[in-house]
């Protein structure tokens, strides 16, 4: 099977699987069907790919750059997809259209697959391809209205000389620490610097802050991933009167800013209105913030491939 998968007979049969039906490695199995082995390297060794893509209104947003950067992240790890594009691509579409969704995250993964207990890649013959299409549990709406408080943490962000942020691994124990030091001091989300003490992202978002007329984020090099969410807010600025630009900075860019926000597939376009205890701006959602949210809640509502019915 390399483009439509077909359901499993367990999921056929299963009301509770049939709800959600998981994608592994060509066929759509139950939830409880869905399982890898524990020799997956993994699960033994964070070895392998990710992307996490929304579906808006029955179109899949961005699909063709997710598949891109899953690609790209899985060549920089010398990772055999064993499945071309529009194969990966077909299979989200009917991963979608069998659990009936319209509106959903998508998490793709794609692993080593199974080995041995030693971590030479060379022993795992076959990736193993996962989609999960779900509905998302996004921020209370209030956070967007409100704004969220973040802090920088301790925690540094991966070094690209040693694993470069910009794979989007399934390795994320740098990221997982970060937000245990956020949710340790009772923040939604961490800013973590580069060794160089310059801003780079937080632990799932990129981040973004305005001075007059100017936007500005961190390039890629000073260790954040290169957003699909960042890329589309860098191309609606211009519409909105901002002028966009990738430069080092550091928290003091932040703390004076006028408007701090985060972007992300999952979170969206959302305010920040308070860092390390500091109020930004006016410690509320600034007003262009607040437009680049509209614009980016209408890009989503008219651009995607459409989930065949
Ligand atoms: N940085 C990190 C570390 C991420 O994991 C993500 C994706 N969740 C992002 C930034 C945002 O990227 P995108 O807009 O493509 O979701």
């Amino acid at each position: 099977m390399t483009t439509k998968a077909e359901p499993s007979a367990n999921a056929r049969t299963s009301p509770e699987g049939f709800s959600r039906l998981i994608y592994l490695n060509g066929r759509l199995v139950a939830k409880n069907e869905a399982v890898v082995s524990v020799f997956d390297h993994g699960l033994l060794y964070g070895d392998g790919v990710f992307e996490g893509i929304r579906a808006y209104n029955g179109r899949v947003f961005r699909l063709q750059e997710h598949l891109e950067r899953l690609y790209r992240s899985a060549r920089a790890i010398v990772l055999e997809v064993g499945m071309t594009p529009p194969a990966l691509e077909a299979a989200v579409l009917e991963t979608l259209r069998a659990n009936k969704l319209r509106d959903a995250y998508i998490r793709l993964v794609v692993t080593r697959g199974e080995g041995d207990l030693g971590l030479d890649p060379r022993k795992c013959p076959r990736a193993t391809v996962i989609i999960i299409a779900d509905s998302i549990a996004l921020y209370p709406e209030e956070c967007y209205t409100k704004g969220l408080e973040v802090n920088t943490v301790s925690t540094r962000r991966n070094s690209s000389q040693a694993v470069n942020p910009n794979i989007k691994s399934l390795n994320y124990l740098n990221n997982v620490l970060a937000k245990i030091e956020a949710n340790l001091s009772n923040v939604r989300e961490a800013i973590l610097l580069n060794l160089e003490g310059f801003v780079a992202e937080c632990t799932g978002d990129n981040i973004f802050f305005i001075a007059g007329t100017r936007l500005l984020t961190p390039p890629t090099s000073a260790g954040a991933l290169e957003g699909i969410t960042r890329g589309c807010v860098m191309h609606l600025a211009p519409s909105l009167g901002l002028l966009p630009e990738e430069r080092l900075f550091t928290p003091f860019d932040l703390y004076t800013a006028d408007e701090v926000f985060l972007t992300g597939t999952a979170a969206e376009v959302i305010p920040v209105i308070r860092i390390d205890s500091r109020t930004i701006g006016a410690g509320a959602p600034g007003e262009k913030t607040l437009r680049l949210i509209r614009a980016f809640r209408e890009l989503t509502s008219r651009e995607g491939v459409p989930i065949p019915q």
